[in-house]
């Protein structure tokens, strides 16, 4: 490794970091890290954290899981690629679809396809959508509907369907069809309405009467995060994405769940969907099914959807999506390796058990601080606090006050996300309790330091 000074001037000399201000980097240094161990990583002072931030929302498994790290490096002795393009295919990947129909069966998905990360995977659960709808003659359902404050990738039809402007508007004009309804969010939304189960109907009357706006038969598919992640964990109420499910039966309308974020186990279910208790017709995973060894993803498709695929003897079936790296066999061997540490372990269980007890310490700091406000999470491991200055009138807080409380809470001992106004907690799904005891002892600093 660089020493330290050359890694410390060089790093925003010559990079330029993904989700950053360019000038920001050279103004506010990053920590550079140089280890990890279980859920701790370590910086290039020597400073060791607990990661409340697990990698992006990736590491559930933690930094130290041999059995993957060794599949990985046996799949690199035997075969480190080839292509799954027509024509060819590898053994790790078949392994790992008949595993992925196994998990997902409660889920009614039976078909793997294989891409490079969660921006893929969007991209091609859109692109299949609009596919589905051509095979079975109806051409004309194209356009594609969301949620505001969704986030769905930084390709151009996932940049499309993204609620949040900082994502779209310098990459405007995106792709045309692409309409977004209210978000089931209880602090902020159009209705001034804070009763979770009411928002939820009123979201789903505005999806109801955008769908009439727009005319069913031009509609392919709407897509959500059954936990809206990068948005600030908002958490739609449990009538929810049934209700959603049950419009888009009614219209003929594809249901996509985006569960980049949501699917192996991060809201105490397997997947999101699940959590709602809703079959998607697609799922894009990506994320944890190789927790940040490896990138890779996989959309997944539900029967009926793979029927109209596979019956189809048009021609207009052929996939005509696929990436160099789709079914790469190193990330089907490390994806096999997290399918069985996460079954083993039972993470899901953990993630509920760990999560309730972050949650409840959470809601101890909200009523200790006034700057806290909103609070959102409660379900497994994925939680927001929103910080305001003013909390009658909900102004969000400056970018300055957030970055101390992130700062004194990295100085204490856990690193946590800042996204916005909202300090994001998305830690590995194997923290103990007493990691999440110094998440939240670390967590009561940053935000003493915030009043201070
Ligand atoms: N969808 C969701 C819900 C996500 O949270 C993310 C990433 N945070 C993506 C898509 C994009 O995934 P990636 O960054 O792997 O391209």
């Amino acid at each position: 490794m660089k020493d330290e000074n050359f890694l410390k001037e060089n790093n925003a000399r010559h990079m330029w970091h993904p989700m950053a201000h360019p000038a920001d980097s050279l103004e506010n240094p990053p920590d550079i890290i140089t280890e990890a161990e279980g859920v701790q990583i370590v910086d290039i002072d020597g400073h060791r954290t607990v990661d409340a931030v697990g990698g992006l929302w990736n590491v559930n498994l933690g930094y130290s899981c041999a059995p993957v790290k060794a599949a990985i490096a046996a799949q690199l002795d035997r075969l480190p690629y080839y292509s799954t393009f027509r024509g060819t295919s590898n053994d790790a990947v078949i392994e790992l679809s008949y595993m992925l129909r196994e998990f997902f069966a409660p889920d009614g998905l039976s078909r793997a396809f294989f891409t490079s990360g969660g921006s893929d995977s969007v991209e091609v659960s859109l692109r299949l959508a609009r596919q589905y709808h051509k095979i079975r003659g109806e051409p004309g359902r194209v356009k594609f509907l969301s949620l505001k404050k969704g986030y769905h990738g930084t390709h151009t039809l996932g940049a499309s369907v993204n609620g949040n402007a900082n994502f779209r508007t310098q990459y405007e004009p995106l792709m045309a069809g692409c309409h977004h309804i209210p978000a089931p969010y209880p602090y902020r939304n159009p209705f001034n309405e804070t009763d979770p189960a009411r928002l939820a109907q009123l979201c789903l009357a505005a999806l109801e009467d955008e769908i009439r706006f727009q005319g069913a038969e031009t509609i392919a598919a709407f897509i959500m995060e059954p936990v809206l992640g990068a948005g600030g964990v908002i958490t739609p109420h449990e009538s929810f994405m049934p209700g959603v499910r049950e419009i888009c039966d009614r219209h003929g309308i594809l249901l996509i769940a985006d569960e980049v974020i949501t699917a192996f186990g991060r809201t105490g279910s397997w997947s999101g969907s699940r959590h709602w208790g809703v079959k998607p017709d697609l799922m894009c995973t990506a994320k944890a099914i190789t927790n940040g060894y490896f990138p890779f993803g996989a959309v997944m498709v539900a029967e009926a959807v793979t029927e109209v695929f596979e019956q189809d003897r048009s021609g207009k079936g052929f996939i005509g999506s696929g990436y160099t790296y789709s079914g790469h066999p190193v990330g089907a061997a490390a994806a096999i390796a997290c399918l069985k540490e996460t079954g083993r372990l039972q993470v899901k269980d953990n993630a509920a058990a760990r999560g309730a007890q972050l949650f409840k310490g959470l809601q101890a700091l909200a009523a200790k601080y006034d700057v806290i406000g909103d609070l959102r999470g409660g379900h497994g491991l994925m939680c927001a606090l929103e910080l305001v200055s003013d909390p009658a009138a909900k102004t969000p807080i400056d970018m300055e006050t957030i970055g101390r409380v992130q700062r004194a809470a990295y100085e204490a001992g856990a690193m946590v996300r800042v996204s916005g106004p909202n300090i994001i907690l998305s830690p590995p799904l194997v923290l103990t309790a007493t990691d999440v005891q110094t998440i939240l002892s670390a967590l009561d600093a940053g935000l003493a330091a915030a009043a201070g």
